[in-house]
Order: structure tokens, then sequence, then C-alpha cells
């Protein structure tokens, strides 16, 4: 019996869990002080209350025979029409804000349990000996999807120098091109301009984009957009991944999306028609329960109320900002995004800098070296805790910093 070897070639953990120990280590050491995360993207916002009373009245529906539901539809591959059309609805929307018409079709949806997920399960349809285009830094996911099944992976650097937004290089070429916008962990994210000389690279390389929009409804300015299919010829070289855990604070529910268009096809195949094949084998959708909670955070009150918590993120973003500006440090991102790029200050490195903010100040951030090489050198923060945390790492931050 042979074990898949590329496992051996992985980092030995997982970059958050590694952050999360070293916190929880220093926790145990100093059971008196109270540490703030400003690391981890997780959500601390409860459900929207049109989603909590949709995913009761679903709940109840499963206890009663006559509206019990089982298995969810798999001619749909498992999205339940309400869903599908929810999910529609709001495509048309963010067409609609960018002058656009609607250019998806329903049976280009599929709905999952979250788009680490669908990131990890798309790979089921590529090769391995295809090689794969990474932005440097990098969500980690993506990375280690890829080693694991044996895939040679090259890098594209997003440095300071090109907004974090690297752009092909000729002498560069890929099957698989993932992209990440609004990215995490630089905030950066991409034009209208930018993703059409993606889209035209594909397109003409036979590539195809992974673009992941996890964290498109924190784009507030009409000038980026917030779908790859915004561009003309995405839907012949792309697929979109999508997520309700940070647009509806879903990390805990579990649903998210993927959208495969017809038209893309690579090496004579429908990859629609083979992800759906892979789906109905692999896979037995998202609960009923669920997905009556993802219809509802984009229903109209779910929209308002799921709006409203992520202006809260974004008033700590704003919270970061100020204080960073008042040291002096630079940094990007928080606008368009629940994430901010710290720069180190004094030329340090982005470990050093970590345990310091952890042991000097109790702020527990993520080093951006965790993410790639390019990263070494910033600190990512996040804004997804309190207000009052946020403001009182803020504090911490400028007493130890001004100091
Ligand atoms: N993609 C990016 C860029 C993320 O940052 C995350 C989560 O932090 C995910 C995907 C995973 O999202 P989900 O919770 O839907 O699995």
């Amino acid at each position: 019996m042979k074990i898949n070897s590329n496992f051996l070639d992985l980092h030995e953990s997982y970059l958050f869990a590694r952050i999360g120990a070293i916190a929880s280590a220093y926790q145990k050491e100093h059971p008196e002080k109270r540490l703030i995360k400003l690391s981890i993207g997780d959500v601390t916002l409860p459900l929207a209350p049109a989603v909590v009373s949709a995913m009761k009245e679903a709940a109840e529906e499963q206890a009663n025979a006559e509206t019990f539901k089982g298995y969810a539809p798999d001619q749909s591959c498992y999205g339940y029409e309400f869903l599908l059309r929810a999910i529609m609805r709001h495509y048309d929307k963010i067409f609609l804000a960018a002058g656009r018409p609607n250019v998806l079709k329903e049976c280009e949806i599929f709905v999952s349990d979250g788009a680490k997920s669908d990131l990890g399960n798309l790979l089921d349809l590529f090769s391995a000996d295809n090689t794969v285009l990474l932005p440097d830094p990098v969500y980690p996911a993506y990375l280690d999807a890829n080693l694991m099944d044996g895939r040679s992976v090259e890098f594209l650097p997003a440095v300071r120098e090109n907004g974090f937004l690297p752009l092909p290089e000729r002498e560069k070429r890929a099957d698989l091109i993932y992209l990440c916008s609004p990215n995490n962990p630089t905030g950066a994210v991409y034009s209208r301009e930018q993703l059409k000389v993606w889209v035209e690279y594909a397109r003409q390389q036979g590539a195809v984009l992974l673009f992941d929009a996890a964290y498109e409804a924190f784009v507030q300015d009409a000038r980026f957009p917030r779908s790859i299919f915004e561009i003309d010829g995405a839907k012949e070289c792309a697929i979109e991944i999508c997520s309700f855990s940070k647009t509806a604070g879903f990390t805990g529910v579990r649903c998210g999306y993927t959208v495969i268009p017809e038209e893309l096809k690579r090496d004579g195949a429908e990859l629609n028609r083979l992800f759906r094949r892979r789906q109905t084998t692999k896979f037995n959708g998202v609960s009923y329960i669920t997905q009556r909670g993802a219809a509802a955070a984009f229903g109209e009150e779910g929209e308002r109320q799921t709006a409203l918590c992520r202006e809260y993120y974004r008033e700590n973003a704003k919270l970061i900002a100020k204080s960073l500006k008042k040291l002096g440090l630079w940094f990007t991102g928080g606008e368009n995004s629940p994430y901010i790029w710290l720069k180190c200050p004094e030329g340090k490195d982005s470990f050093a800098f970590f345990l310091e903010l952890l042991e000097k100040a109790n702020v527990v951030t993520t080093p951006g070296s965790g993410f790639g090489r390019c990263g070494e050198g910033y600190l990512r923060l996040t804004s997804f805790g309190s207000h009052e945390d946020t403001r009182e790492a803020c504090a911490r931050l400028e007493a130890l910093l001004r100091s």
C-alpha cells in the first residue's frame, strides 16, 4: 500500500493553526493577559435576523412529514431552486451596478458548503500534469491543495511596486491561474482593465482562471468588478468561487457557490458537465436549512442586515487605518476589503514583528511570510473583531509603537 506522498512535502501545519498554537501557548503561560486577535479571518457578529428566522422556519418544516425534505434535488446539483434564484438576483444587482446585462444562467451555479471545499474539489477536473500560477503572497489553501495533487506551481510576485496585483508575465505559461480579488491577504482589488488583461491572457494560453470572489461583497467602489464575468470573454476561460462566509457571516453555517459557465471547454470537454459529474458522485449537497438561510441572506431584509454587518467591520478597518497613519506605518487595503496589509517598521521581519506584538501588546496578527516569500516584511490585520476589541488593540499598538 502506498500513500499519496505529496502530503509529506507539505508544510507541517496549516498557517492559521500554527499561529493559533503559538498564541494559545503564550496565553497558557500568561493566563492573566487578555489577547486580542486581529489575526484569523473569522467573523464575530451573529447571523442576520432574516437568516435566523428563515433557518428556524426551515427547521420547523423538517419536523413535519408534509414539509420534510430529504436529499436536495440532484438535477440542479443539489441547489434548491429558491437559492439558485436568489443567487441569480444577487448577480443581477452586481451586473446592474456594472452597467451590463447578467450573462449567467442558473444551471451554471453549483451550491456548496463553502469556497474552500470548492477550491479543492474543482481540482479533480484538472490533470496533475498541469502547471499552476499563483500570486505570492497567497491564500494558503490554493497552494496546499495543488501540492497534494503533485502539480507544479509557479509564483507571480505581488509586491508594493505592482500594487500587490500582478499581471501576466509573457514568459510564464500556466494551465490554472488563481486570482483573488478583493485579495486575502493584501486587501488589493483588481480593476476592470487589469482583469481584462488576465482574461485575454487565459484565453490565449488556453488556461483556466479560478477567480476567488469570497470578498466581493466588501467592494464599495464601482470601479472594481465584483465578478470576473463582468469582463467580456470570461465565460470562455473562468470559474468563479463565492462564499456566504464573509458576505453574511456563514463561517459556521457553511454555504458557498461556484459558477462554471457552459461555454467553458478544455480538451474538448465542458467543465460544467465534468463538475456536475464530480459533485453527483462525491457530494450530497448542502442542508435545506442552510440553503434557506443563504437565500434569506440575499433577500431584501437579509441584504440590508448583512450590509450593516459589513459596515460594522469597515468601521473597524477605519479605526485600524487611523492608528497606523498616526504611527506613520505604511499599509494598504481595508477599504474594499476586510484585510489590512501592514509593512513592518524598521525592516523587521514578519515573524519577529508578530512575536513583538503578541508579547508586548498582546495583539495577535498574522505574519505575512506565512502567505508566501513576498509576504516577508508584512503583517496581515483583519477587521472582523468587535469595535471594543479593535479599539483596544489599536490603543495597545499605539502605546507600544510610539515608545
Ligand atoms: N477564499 C479566501 C480568499 C478566503 O480568505 C477564505 C476564507 O477565509 C475562503 C476562500 C474560504 O471560504 P469558506 O468559508 O467559504 O470556505
